[in-house]
């Protein structure tokens, strides 16, 4: 078996160690002897979405944003046919933003690729700092942590958000939650890297690109990921407030969100 995973502009959204989520996914497919092929797609490539098993986008400043953005215009039937027919897509911050209908700053309006139903609006004042959520894709009580560094304020209206904040601010700081879960598609605001730091968030993603691949019987061994795991208790030990030591289950999937 097999995996192509296409990485999105590397040279323009690549913020905060995006690019150690790549290895992550290369590495947990070597792990259990499955093929993981990386196409480093730079603004300058031609991207043919139908022989990608995985797409990843990065994080990137406003100005990078924008550039990224110029070049996926052409691209953007292809990317939407793509996420629309189950491929599996991990967006990170900026990239997460573009899949939205608009990211709107003091002074631009860019438009995004319409792939979630959610739009951006920019302030002054960023969301900087270490994140923890509790999110219903971790089959375990373990958080998802990570590290969120944006002025976008995400409104996801009646998407399915990727987290409960438990500290940190998320899509909004009024929201309570994160990001967006939509089909195999993943958009957060979580650096980190994300996936080295939350395993089964990765495995989450190649579970359903070989799903999509290969049919619905393909599943994921698990892998024993005691550094992983101890990376992220670290991080859930220094950032969690007290009060939520005992993690509540993100019971209902669709919530008033923001
Ligand atoms: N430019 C976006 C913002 O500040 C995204 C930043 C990022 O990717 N970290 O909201």
């Amino acid at each position: 078996m097999k995996l192509t995973i296409g990485h999105l502009y590397p040279d323009l959204l690549n913020l905060y160690g995006d690019q150690g989520n790549i290895r992550c996914l290369q590495k947990r497919l070597q792990w259990r002897g499955i093929e993981a092929q990386v196409q480093s797609l730079t603004s300058d490539s031609a991207i043919d979405f139908t022989k990608l098993d995985l797409v990843l986008l990065g994080g990137g400043s406003d100005r990078e944003q924008e550039l990224a953005c110029r070049f996926l215009s052409g691209q953007k039937e292809a990317f939407r046919d793509y996420a629309e027919h189950g491929g599996t897509v991990l967006a990170v911050c900026g990239g997460y933003q573009l899949l939205g209908n608009y990211y709107q700053t003091g002074d631009m309006l860019l438009e995004g690729l319409g792939i979630l139903d959610i739009y951006t609006k920019w302030e002054s004042k960023r969301l900087v700092g270490n994140i923890i959520l509790n999110s219903s894709l971790t089959f375990s009580s373990r958080p998802v942590v990570g590290f969120e560094n944006h002025g976008g304020r995400t409104y996801i209206g009646n998407h399915t958000p990727f987290g409960q904040v438990i500290s940190g601010c998320g899509n909004t700081e009024a929201s309570g939650y994160e990001g967006v879960v939509c089909k195999n598609i993943i958009g957060t605001y979580l650096h980190g890297p994300l996936l080295p730091k939350n395993p089964e968030i990765c495995d989450y993603l190649l579970e359903r690109s070989l799903k999509q691949k290969y049919g619905a019987s393909q599943t994921l061994g698990t892998l024993p990921d005691r550094l992983e795991h101890l990376a992220n208790s670290d991080i859930v030990k220094r950032f969690t407030p007290r009060k939520f030591f005992f993690f509540p289950s993100l019971s209902k999937s669709k919530r008033e969100k923001s």
